[in-house]
């Protein structure tokens, strides 16, 4: 898959490009939400990793701005974040999101997890169409 990281920390950004790109991914990224916007409509993801906690713009506020783009409006997003209150994980799926990862990542399940969330979108996108 296409996958476009929009993260703030380098190392985050570092060990999931690390991970999905060992399994044959393509990665770009973006560490702040308006580039991450930017770079989505330049890109064409085929899915999005959110972090939510960042500097300006947070992820709650990118996600939904990417779902009011026509080109973006069905791209997976999985939220990615250790800012993991009570009803986050209900606010990432209200927002816009798909599925919801929590750091710190898990190499061992990372890559899989972002795969399931990629090819659940997908059918989701074949049902309506
Ligand atoms: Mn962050």
């Amino acid at each position: 898959m296409n996958i476009l990281i929009i993260e703030d920390n380098e190392q985050n950004i570092y060990l999931e490009r690390y991970l999905l790109e060992a399994r044959g991914h393509h990665v770009s990224e973006a560490r702040d939400g308006p580039a991450g916007i930017a770079a989505a409509r330049a890109v064409a993801p085929e899915l999005i990793l959110l972090d939510i906690q960042m500097p300006g713009m947070d992820g709650y506020a990118v996600a939904r701005m990417l779902r009011t783009l026509p080109t973006l409006d069905t791209v997976p997003i999985v939220v990615v974040t250790s800012y993991a209150m009570s009803g986050d994980r209900a606010k990432a799926l209200l927002t816009g999101c798909d599925a919801y990862i929590e750091k710190p990542i898990n190499p061992h399940t990372f890559v899989a997890d972002v795969e399931a969330a990629g090819a659940g979108s997908r059918s989701k996108e074949q049902a309506i169409s």
